[in-house]
């Protein structure tokens, strides 16, 4: 089984992976501290590859290739990053900068888009020709796989979800539009939405308690969250017919009260002629969708669909 390494750079946290195959035998992760720049995080994903090598007892030169995963906008025929707000990063060259610093072939992808790969190739969309995989946390992203190859679009921008106009007119958003869908169903949507209205600061967490435990104004943003983001699932039904939408990140930690939310509006929203084969669930990759989907993207595995 060939040896591949595998990083998450995200907005918060970055994680660093060794793979044997599909199988994670490895793992650190630690702050992105994206405003130490972008040299700074490339040598500390250095060591930390390094220091994995170590810990395992494997060479380096026994590694086949590298798969990275980074929020977009990014410009993958030229392997760089466009721009990257959450961590302060215009403009680099990513892929360059990691072949220099891991002395390995490096693979850029999408961090949405090599989780959509990871539930393609060993999660719930498994055998299914299309589905689309949706990260609801700070932001909203989404992969898609489409008769069984990821779509990147002409601008490489395809699935981006968090910017589809849920709400003409809408409140503003740091993209320039108004009424994206991020803002009305992401975690910081519902943090804010709740803290203005009860006048009092407020994480995400602390809306979906306040709902379990009854409070009107939490379990109504909730609500309208929930409404919005299977408005915004119900284009990617209508468009692709998917076989599985999965959905991760932060705020599906609370699926107790969001899916049962989201499946009934869907139901009002998307045709039943497509709804029919469509399985909506959570995740079951735990967290670590983008080092499984960038190590099988390192690997080259070409999909293998039946249905
Ligand atoms: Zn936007």
């Amino acid at each position: 089984m060939s040896l591949y390494a595998a990083a998450d750079i995200g907005g918060t946290k970055t994680a660093v992976a060794l793979f044997s195959g599909t199988q994670l035998i490895a793992k650190d992760v630690f702050p992105t501290n994206g405003e130490s720049g972008a040299d700074n995080l490339v040598q500390r994903i250095g060591v930390s590859y390094r220091r994995l090598l170590d810990r395992c007892g494997i060479k380096a030169h026994d590694i086949a290739a590298a798969g990275v995963g980074c929020p977009g906008p990014l410009d993958l025929k030229n392997g760089r990053i466009v721009h990257i707000a959450t961590i302060g990063f215009h403009d680099v060259p990513i892929k360059a900068m990691l072949e220099r610093e891991l002395d390995l072939q490096v693979f850029l992808e999408n961090d949405a888009n090599c989780a959509a790969l990871a539930e393609a190739v060993i999660g719930a969309g498994k055998d299914l020709s299309s589905l689309a995989y949706v990260t609801v946390s700070t932001g909203i992203g989404c992969g898609i796989v489409v008769n069984g190859s990821l779509l990147d679009g002409v601008s490489d921008c395809a699935g981006e979800l968090g910017h589809l106009t849920v709400m003409p007119g809408g409140i503003m958003c740091p993209c320039g539009k108004r009424g994206c869908l991020e803002r009305y169903s992401s975690g910081t949507a519902i943090a804010n939405a709740a803290s203005e209205a009860l006048d009092e600061r407020l994480t995400t967490k602390d809306v979906f308690d306040r709902a379990r435990s009854g409070d009107e104004v939490c379990v109504h943003i909730i609500e309208y969250a929930a409404d919005r983001l299977a408005f915004g699932l119900s284009a990617i039904c209508q468009i692709i017919d998917p076989g599985v939408i999965a959905l991760g990140g932060s705020v599906l930690k609370n699926a107790d009260i969001f899916m049962p939310l989201i499946r009934n509006f869907l139901a009002e929203y998307a045709n039943d002629a497509v709804l029919k084969n469509t399985r909506l669930c959570v995740s079951e990759l735990d967290g670590d969708q983008v080092l499984y989907g960038a190590a099988i993207y390192a690997e080259g595995k070409k999909l293998d669909f039946t249905a």
